[in-house]
């Protein structure tokens, strides 16, 4: 059996179905042709009755399809199931578990080899393939059906969750049921509003549906987009006369037929006079043409697919261009959902509109979910399972405590939420007490608070809430909001304001942190393995013309309130801080020269983000004035877990003990030094982590505004010995979840539980 081939053709005809059920049949279908069994089923686990049903078949009966079921546990089925491991057997019937259907007809039978459905470790159903011969089937065989049983699970969860699962089940599509989908909880809180599908240009995939409200408008924008791509192929076709072949020419000849009001441009319109805008029209057309050639076995056809994405995309292209900068509309309540939203998509929005956002990537310390906490827009992120493109303008709440978002929420789920969000004022309000007291515990231990920064709009929320000063200022964010690299003097503009607004407090303003998951637009980095690659420092040590620029016009802001502090993103080596510092002595003798009056060298520190940080820090920290713990991604790469990969986000956990162990060395080896060490990642503002981080010893905790206050109450209210006492219990033990459920307990023992979800006492 030609293992790869085969299972290519599969999931590209699964893929291809117009529809679940079509789908379904395709599984059944290819898999008893491929491997020439006699009967081919796929049972379904329904969650409500928790019931395996017979939901594709080719070779039993066919009327039983979506009318025989089994209990979880029952049958070999279930058994199947159950154990979430194959069941390779030669005759079915002499194992205790054979439970016999005779509605299917299955007894002539002997042979039977399942395989779970799993999906993100839940059984989702069971693929079974039966014989007549007794025989085992043999392990190529099973390793087919395991991988192709893994291949295509994605399509099962898919179809659950959209309800194309109930659909077949029962007819009549049940209208308004409210749909949940479960994610990973972002910036925490409670949105309620309507969703706005947000798309990153020239991505016909995302294009949502939509409501065509003038039809004919939605026509006419079409035709001229249709005129458009014409003549851009026409002016392409002139301009290759003379080095294409004529029978490679033909293909522009192909294009134009294809635009013809007769083909594509046809369909279109009738997408539109059936409802859809111009955009959502052309995506389904173009989906639909992509399916039928990539079903074609012939493989020169299936590569036009290409051609017919190609043209498509033109034909965006236009359609946008056209709609140009007359930017949508964000009502009040607005919750943006999307495949991936960028920081950089996400800080052009109008914020104020925004109330929530919810994304199918994405994990809870991607970059732009720390820049929504700092806004304190409640977030969503890593829902695999959310149909984007369908859920244009549809009323959703976002429970970004749990992780959840319910799609047409029900009346009470309403009413429900609408409570939570009341609680969610009273705890906010009972935190003012906290605005004007200092961070100190009950038994006299001070900290001090600060704040992290980016935009110009979490300064005033900083200042009001007592920051003492910024412990990490983001200064890729507004490079994010440009359309290329600002320029010295408009930086000294953007870095003078937040300077001043703190001055005589410090401001840490960290050199440009790009690379990663924080791409620029106008400076894309395409790498394999992003979180390994070019990053932080080791970008601005390449391009000391941007690192100059950078580190003089901050030297120039911070002229006559000499409150700036430096700090250096992203180090994993001596040489780096070395290097770092020998240019920013450079740009100080160059600013001194040109602006005729002393510079004060500003204090310079490293980011403990990397391993090699933490375990060089004694040498490192003899180099510079302070010490900041990037606990984000020092997580990150102590675990090797990517902090964006929604896959892994529960093996992402800042209690693991050998990150606290680790945060433990950082604060020892840097107080023996005799220097400060604080934390800027978003442990510090996480009321459980916090506890154990004053108990470690930090100087000061950095976070975004939206944590101040209730970091400050945590502080307050829990006596130092207290901390001190738990984090000797914690370093003792094994287990993050184990750590955490500690943590919680202490919180709850002292009647903070509230902080972290309103509602637990
Ligand atoms: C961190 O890594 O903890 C950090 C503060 O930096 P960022 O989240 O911006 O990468
Ligand atoms: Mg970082």
């Amino acid at each position: 059996m030609l293992m790869l081939e085969n299972l290519r053709k599969i999931v590209q005809d699964v893929d291809s179905a117009p529809n679940f059920t079509a789908a379904l049949d395709t599984m059944v279908t290819s898999v008893r042709e491929t491997m020439g069994t006699e009967v081919s089923s796929v049972y379904l686990l329904d969650d409500k009755s928790n019931r395996y049903i017979l939901m594709a078949t080719e070779g039993l009966n066919p009327d039983a399809i979506g009318t025989v079921s089994l209990g979880w546990n029952e049958g070999l089925v279930g058994l199947c199931g159950a154990r979430e491991e194959p069941i390779n057997l030669d005759n079915a019937s002499a194992h205790p578990k054979y439970h016999y259907l005779p509605e299917t007809g299955e007894e002539k039978y002997n042979s039977f080899l399942g395989v779970p459905i799993m999906h993100r470790r839940k059984v989702l159903g069971v693929l079974v393939v039966q014989q007549r011969d007794k025989r085992k089937f043999d392990e190529a065989e099973e390793a087919f059906l395991v991988t192709l049983s893994a291949q295509l699970s994605g399509v099962v969860a898919h179809a659950k969750a959209v309800g194309s699962f109930d659909v077949i089940r029962t007819p009549t599509p049940r209208a308004n049921v409210t749909r949940v989908f479960n994610g990973i909880a972002g910036a925490s809180g409670i949105a309620l509003g309507r969703a706005i599908v947000m798309y990153p240009p020239a991505d016909i995939d995302s294009v949502p549906d939509r409501v065509a409200e003038d039809p004919d408008n939605e026509i006419h924008s079409l035709r001229i987009a249709l005129e458009a791509v014409r003549e851009d192929i026409r002016e392409l076709d002139r301009k290759m006369a003379g080095s294409l072949m004529p029978e490679e020419r033909a293909l522009f000849d192909a294009y134009l037929r294809m635009l013809d009001d007769n083909a594509l441009g046809g369909e279109i319109e009738e997408r539109i006079h059936a409802g859809n805008w111009a955009q959502g029209a052309l995506r389904e057309v173009i989906e639909k043409h992509m399916q039928a050639f990539a079903a074609m076995d012939d493989p020169y056809l299936r590569e036009r697919r290409a051609d017919v994405r190609d043209l498509g995309l033109r034909i965006l292209a236009h359609l946008q261009k056209q709609e140009g900068d007359s930017l949508r509309e964000f009502p009040d309540h607005s919750i943006l959902i999307g495949e991936e939203i960028t920081t950089a998509m996400l800080v052009e929005t109008p914020l104020e509109k925004i109330a929530g956002i919810v994304t199918v990537e994405g994990a809870a310390n991607s970059h732009m979910a720390i820049v929504a906490r700092a806004l304190g827009i409640p977030t969503v992120l890593g829902v695999s399972e959310l149909p984007v493109t369908q859920l244009d303008d549809t009323e959703m709440i976002v429970d970004a405590y749990q992780g959840r978002v319910y799609v047409q929420p029900s009346r009470q789920l309403r009413t429900r939420y609408k409570d939570i969000i009341k609680e969610e004022l009273q705890l906010v309000a009972g935190l003012d007490a906290y605005r004007d007291v200092p961070a100190e515990t009950p038994d006299g231990h001070r900290l001090a608070l600060y704040v992290n920064t980016g935009l110009m709009a979490d300064v005033a929320r900083a200042k009001d809430r007592g920051a003492e000063g910024v412990g990490l200022y983001r200064s890729e964010i507004p490079f994010m909001l440009r359309e290329r690299f600002p320029g010295e003097e408009e930086q000294r503009g953007i870095y003078r304001q937040q300077l001043e607004a703190f001055a005589p407090r410090p401001v840490t303003m960290r050199t440009l942190d790009i690379g990663g998951d924080k791409d620029l637009p106008y400076f894309p980095i395409k790498e394999d393995n992003p979180a390994l690659g070019w990053r932080g420092i080791r970008i601005t040590l390449d391009h000391p013309e941007i690192f100059m620029v950078q580190i003089r016009a901050m030297l120039k802001a911070a002229i006559g309130l000499d409150n700036l502090q430096i700090l250096l993103p992203m180090i994993s080596s001596v040489f780096e801080v070395e290097e770092a510092l020998h240019l920013i002595h450079r740009a100080m003798m160059e600013v001194q020269e040109e602006e005729g009056v002393p510079i004060t060298m500003p204090r310079v520190g490293v980011m403990v983000e990397v391993p090699a940080a933490v375990l060089q820090i004694g040498d490192m920290v003899q180099l510079v004035d302070f010490v900041s713990v990037g606990s984000n991604d020092l997580t990150q790469y102590m675990l090797a877990v990517d902090r964006n990969n929604a896959r892994v986000a529960d093996i992402y956990t800042p209690y693991h003990p050998a990150v606290l162990r680790a945060l433990q060395m950082v604060v020892d080896e840097v107080h023996r030094a005799g220097k400060p060490v604080g934390i800027c990642g978003e442990m510090a503002g996480d009321p459980g982590t916090a506890l154990l981080l004053m108990a470690m010893g930090f100087d000061s905790l950095s976070m975004s505004a939206s944590n101040l206050l209730k970091i400050r109450k945590v502080i307050c209210n829990t006596p130092y010995m207290q901390a001190r006492g738990l984090l000797e219990q914690v370093m003792q033990v094994d287990n993050a979840a184990v750590i955490r459920s500690l943590v919680e307990f202490e919180l709850e023992d002292l009647g903070l539980l509230d902080l972290i979800r309103p509602g637990k006492k």
